[in-house]
């Protein structure tokens, strides 16, 4: 995760923005809060162990809201516990960034049509920035999300909106000089 548009001059300066320098130090040290909601958080804990090492990543679960600039929504959200998820969400230090993980916090998922007890989708409550499908999704999905944070956070300057992020990433998601740019460094791999 190295820092993007950086020179280096033949004095050994390194240079480059403070939104850069800012920017690339914390999306390499993004701390998810440490709570699952249901089956989708079993797929979050397997994310979390050795296989996957996402610490190379600078990614490790905490266990306070108050030391953590993500929260991974992973499973079903029911009416009870969405207060609950307003009130962690609450808790959290700004910046904060939320990844829904999976169909019940995406959208209600199973319990949708007959589920009274169920919130339909957690972006009813708190601010959704990346969205994981699937029901639960793979670690590897996770991890996607997760790089999706940190892409978010890369946009991000000094003065501009979170939704003009927003924009910008979505705008470089539809770019498909950036696809075809994604696909030569999976097969680079
Ligand atoms: S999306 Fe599927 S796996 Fe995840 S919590 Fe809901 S029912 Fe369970």
């Amino acid at each position: 995760m190295g820092l993007h548009d950086a020179a280096i001059t033949r004095h050994n300066l390194l240079v480059t923005s403070v939104d850069n320098v800012l920017n690339w130090a914390r999306l390499s040290s993004l701390w998810p809060m440490g709570f699952g909601l249901a089956c989708c958080a079993i797929e979050m804990m397997a994310t979390n162990a050795s296989n996957y090492d996402l610490e190379r990543f600078g990614i490790f679960p905490r266990s306070s809201p108050r030391q953590s600039d993500l929260m991974i929504v992973a499973g079903t959200v029911t009416m009870k516990m969405a207060e609950r998820v307003i009130r962690l969400y609450e808790q959290m230090p700004e910046p904060r960034y939320v990844l829904s993980m999976g169909s019940c916090s995406n959208c209600g998922g199973p319990y949708w049509e007959h589920g009274y007890h169920v919130l339909k989708g957690v972006d009813r409550v708190i601010p959704v920035d990346v969205y994981v499908p699937g029901c639960p999704p793979r670690p590897e999905a996770l991890i996607g999300g997760l790089m999706k944070v940190q892409e978010l956070i890369r946009m991000e300057q000094i003065g501009l909106s979170r939704s003009d992020a927003l924009k910008k990433l979505e705008e470089k998601a539809l770019d498909p000089r950036s696809f075809v740019e994604r696909e030569r460094q999976v097969v680079q791999a």
